[in-house]
């Protein structure tokens, strides 16, 4: 059995975070690779590591003096060194060559990884485990995308001549020689190549929360955790605003067939939630969660007899793609199409856009709304259960909330419901209750 272990920032904030690591690694002699972040925040208003190093950076670039930023950076470090009593050990070195590299020719990318590459050194010498630098085993293309192939194939390699060890998130090699960083949060796909390289039983990644949520805790006072959820449920949940995991941490590990369990390092006991491709599991309820965003805008464009014009959808949707518009949603009628954008991309073309449609269909109308929000009440069990339309309805029409749009996905695997900006806590506090409050946990 091999487990590979993810911790992020705040499981390896200061020192006394780093004990319940070490405590949760060695409870489980599986727990061989460990993937870890940067230091992140202590408390709410701290600042994170990652945040810290990137500022530097910037005073870096601009010639100035950057020595107070290294010595806060220097102090963090410090600290967690301290709190562990690790006498014999030192990150001198390391920031000798980070000022260095610095002075000589800063560059963003190397100075944001050195967050997880000093956490990984410590955490390696606390843990007694060998250190594997991700330079040497994840690897980018000239497009800055991870190079899949090369990373698997030497990562699997040196997996296997060092075990137990620490490889730090977030980085890697670029094609240019240079170290490439993912975008924000990307430790969680290191993790994921990772679990993949060496065929792991399971990936592991230690949080702050016990799981994912049903719903959004801001808007939901202590939401139910979701025991399993599959792939692609995460993936309506995650589009629609959830914040798990980095999106580009699914794919590695689904392919080969790997769960990935979010845990709590606060709280190890807790089960948390398995991410995994299929399962047998009943959901607890007939919705595994709800998502939602504010900020769309949705653009109705009527024409009688348009459902036996050939080439109609694809002309409205060319003036959106013509001007660089994504769309979101389309559901439609039979003399009627509409299509829902982020309002941010939309508002400054909005004009053009709507030129572009009358100039290539002629529509009877267009009718342009804003301040939209939408909902998406995603779950496996609605397949098999009737009647969930009809829930769902009733219960927005039961808080008064006046429902803008309707699309329901062709698998089935969620209805989303378009209300305006000022209904959407409303209307998830009235889908909670109705889906999860109101039915008992199976
Ligand atoms: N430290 C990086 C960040 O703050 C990466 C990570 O934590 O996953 O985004």
């Amino acid at each position: 059995m091999i487990k590979v272990v993810k911790f992020g920032g705040s499981s390896l904030a200061d020192a006394e975070q780093f004990q319940k690591v070490r405590s949760i690694i060695t409870a489980d002699e599986s727990r061989v690779y460990v993937v870890p972040s940067a230091p992140g925040r202590r408390y709410p208003d701290d600042v994170k590591v990652t945040d810290m190093l990137i500022r530097m950076y910037e005073t870096a670039a601009k010639g100035e003096d950057f020595s107070a930023e290294l010595a806060q950076i220097r102090a963090r470090f410090q600290e967690i060194i301290d709190g562990l009593e690790l006498k014999d050990f030192s990150l001198e070195d390391e920031f000798l060559e980070i000022e260095k590299q610095l002075k000589e020719d800063p560059q963003k990318d190397y100075t944001a990884s050195r967050g997880e590459y000093l956490n990984g050194k410590i955490l390696a010498h606390y843990l007694g485990y060998a250190f594997i630098d991700a330079k040497e085993v994840v690897f980018f293309n000239e497009e800055g995308n991870l190079n899949t192939y090369k990373t698997e194939k030497v990562m699997s390699r040196v997996l296997q001549e060092y075990m137990p060890a620490v490889i730090p998130g977030f980085y890697g090699l670029g094609k240019d020689g240079n170290i490439r960083t993912f975008s924000r949060g990307g430790s969680d796909v290191t993790g994921s190549v990772v679990a993949r390289g060496c065929r792991a039983d399971v990936y592991e990644n230690w949080t702050d929360v016990s799981g994912c949520m049903t719903a959004d805790p801001r808007i939901i006072q202590d939401p139910e955790v979701i025991r399993f959820v599959t792939y692609r449920e995460l993936r309506e949940l995650s589009y629609m605003g959830a914040t798990v995991l980095h999106e580009d941490a699914i794919f590695p590990v689904r392919s080969c067939g790997i769960p990935i369990n979010i845990k709590n390092t606060n709280s190890p006991e807790d089960e948390g939630t398995w991410i995994v491709e299929s399962t047998c599991q009943k959901p607890a309820h007939i919705i595994t969660g709800i998502a939602g965003k504010k900020g769309f805008c949705s653009v109705l464009v009527t024409k009688s007899m348009m459902n036996a014009e050939v080439g109609f959808g694809r002309k409205v949707l060319q003036a959106f793609e013509d001007n660089g518009i994504s769309f979101e949603h389309m559901p439609s009628g039979i003399d009627t199409m509409t299509i829902v954008v982020h309002e941010d991309e939309f508002l400054d073309k909005e004009q053009k856009v709507v030129s572009a449609i009358h100039r290539m269909t002629s529509p009877d109308s267009i009718e342009i709304e804003s301040n939209l929000a939408l909902i998406a009440v995603v779950g496996r069990g609605m397949r098999s259960a009737s009647g969930t339309a009809a829930r769902l309805f009733t219960a927005l029409a039961n808080a008064h909330i006046n429902v803008r749009m309707i699309d329901q996905g062709s698998s089935e695997l969620n209805i989303i419901v378009g209300v305006e900006n000022k209904d959407f806590e409303n209307a998830i506090s009235a889908i909670y209750k109705t889906f999860v409050d109101s039915e008992p946990a199976k």
